[in-house]
């Protein structure tokens, strides 16, 4: 039998008593480790973490904080090549799929250290300037920020093991708030490794950093009214947390991440030129990376429809070049899917696509590279339809995420049109928009803006520069409107007011300025 993962909680190390749930490696299919979290005491975990971690780190300054990270960083940044060996077994992705993932860690991480530098060292934020409450300026309004003096409890998705660890834990930890991880099972390796890492390094006080792996049995019923939840997932575990008597009963403040039909949009009269090749690129790159298992990824492909023929020949002329098999062999491209509940599940999708749109390509005739049908290997399908008319009409494929390699090309006759298209998928993470004309781009993003949580605007000047359609900076929020969850996450120091309470401070102006100056010691 293979390692069972011990859990960090109560500032020890502790396995759980059952056998544990194996995690496989999705191409060769071996064992690779165990998890489990039988018999667990929650609450003295829970307890032990909201005093001894939240207390340590709420006397702590931001600037001490941002400390922290900084020396987790230089830890983590030390041992990459591990997260990428365990990333390649145990997600089976190839090298460039991986580095989404874990350099997106580790970017999250700098810039989160860097921007708690740059506040005060006090215990508090500032929330904006003094409102005068009286005819005499004495008396006035101040709202601070305090730290939440409850636990933060993470709850993750298996396709960002090291990302959704930090980008939620970062500015948690900023914020003075202890962490409590519950990494999704079937990629709980590289989250542990990363946690097992910083902990024996003794970077953080003791309750600030724990981790859960295996069943998420049992952990919302501890959460109490000062803890927040932060979960990232699918549409039907979010409405569980949602709906669970804990939170509704303690006014538990959540944060849901869900999944997403994101739209890229193509604007008219850009056939030629590079806006063109740029779009084509970027949907191609979000059908593959990760072999589409991002929750940013474009999935919805809106293009004029005089210009369908077009993009359907380039789109299939470089989706058949996409390699695909074991991420060990340097000739690969795209490599598996996690797991085979995931296979199956994609390839559901693929089979209830076929009933509402036409295959535009499919992939699954090619040979894989050193990988068997054995393996969770998915080749790209693209969907499509010709006309407008029967596009608008395919409720399936606005409102469905099939969470592999497969998009959609739907055309749409005016803007107008485009846009009621796109507000089906009911609020998304992020659209892109693709075009030349700066007052045409404009408009657009008005219009589209309520229904996202990000928009990402290609012209040709950029061209050279932008981030990518599904890569999430955390200088930009991170989160969408109904759908996708109605969360936010990350955009700069917007990130921690999550993990802060805000209150307003009715005083004396003395008494204001007092509390700014002790706050200092
Ligand atoms: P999932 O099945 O909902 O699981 C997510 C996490 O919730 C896992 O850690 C899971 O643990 C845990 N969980 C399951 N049941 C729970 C319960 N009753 N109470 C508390 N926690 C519970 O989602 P997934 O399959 O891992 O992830 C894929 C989905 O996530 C996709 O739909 C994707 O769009 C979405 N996603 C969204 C974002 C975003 O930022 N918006 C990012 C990535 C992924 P176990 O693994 O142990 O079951």
């Amino acid at each position: 039998m293979s390692e069972l993962l011990a859990n960090y909680v109560s500032g020890q190390w502790q396995l759980g008593s059952g056998s544990g749930t194996p995690l496989i490696d999705p191409v060769a299919g071996d064992e690779l480790v165990r998890v489990d979290a039988t018999g667990l005491n929650l609450k003295e975990i829970f307890q032990f973490s909201r005093e001894q971690g939240g207390q340590s780190l709420r006397a702590m300054g931001y600037q001490d904080r941002a400390g922290l990270l900084k020396s987790i960083l230089e830890l983590l940044q030390a041992k990459k090549d591990l997260y990428y060996e365990i990333s390649q077994r145990n997600s089976g992705t190839v090298k460039n799929d991986s580095a989404v993932d874990i350099e997106g860690a580790l970017f999250t991480l700098g810039f989160y250290a860097k921007l708690g530098q740059s506040l005060e060292n006090h215990r508090f934020l500032k929330d904006g300037d003094p409102a005068r409450l009286a005819k005499d300026p004495l008396f006035q309004s101040q709202h601070i920020l305090t730290p939440t003096p409850g636990v933060a409890l993470l709850i993750n998705a298996f396709n960002f093991p090291a990302w959704g660890l930090w980008e939620k834990a970062a500015p948690a930890l900023l914020s003075g708030v202890p962490v409590i991880i519950k990494p999704a099972t079937a990629t709980a390796w590289l989250t542990h490794q990363m946690v097992k890492d910083v902990i024996e390094a003794n970077i953080l006080p003791a309750g600030a950093l724990s981790i859960i792996c295996g069943s998420s049995n049992g952990l919302l019923d501890q959460l109490k009214s000062f803890d927040v939840v932060s979960f990232t997932g699918s549409a039907d575990t979010a409405k569980i947390i949602r709906s669970h008597p804990a939170v509704t009963q303690h006014s538990v403040r959540v944060n849901i991440e869900a999944d997403s039909v994101n739209s890229a949009l193509l604007l008219p009269q850009q056939t030629s030129g590079p806006v063109f090749d740029l779009f084509i690129k970027e949907v191609v790159r979000e059908m593959t990376v990760k072999s589409g298992q991002k929750c940013t990824a474009i999935r919805r492909i809106f293009v004029p429809e005089s210009d369908v023929n077009v993009v359907k020949e380039a789109l299939v002329e470089r989706l058949s070049k996409t390699t695909i098999g074991n991420p060990r062999n340097e000739s690969v491209r795209m490599g598996a899917l996690v797991s085979h509940s995931q296979k199956q599940s994609v390839l559901e999708g693929i089979a209830r696509f076929k009933n509402s749109a036409q295959v535009f390509f499919d992939g699954s005739s090619q040979s894989l590279i050193d990988a068997d049908q054995n393996s969770c290997c998915v080749a790209p399908t693209l969907f499509g339809f010709d006309k407008a008319s029967d596009a608008i009409l395919a409720r399936d494929i606005h409102q469905t995420e099939v969470f592999g390699p497969v998009a959609t090309v739907l055309p749409y006759q005016n803007i107008p049109q485009a846009l009621e298209m796109v507000a089906m998928g009911e609020g998304s993470l992020v659209a892109s928009v693709y075009g030349d004309e700066v007052v045409s781009l404009a408009q657009v993003v008005t219009d589209m803006a309520a229904f996202h949580g990000r928009l990402h605007i290609i012209s040709s000047d950029v061209g050279g520069m932008h981030t990518g359609h599904g890569n999430v900076m955390p200088q930009s929020i991170h989160g969408g409107p109904g759908r996708a969850g109605g969360g936010e996450e990350l955009g700069g120091v917007r990130g921690l007011s999550f993990y802060h309470r805000r209150t307003a401070i009715q005083a004396s102006t003395q008494v204001i300025e007092a509390m700014f100056s002790r706050s200092n010691s």
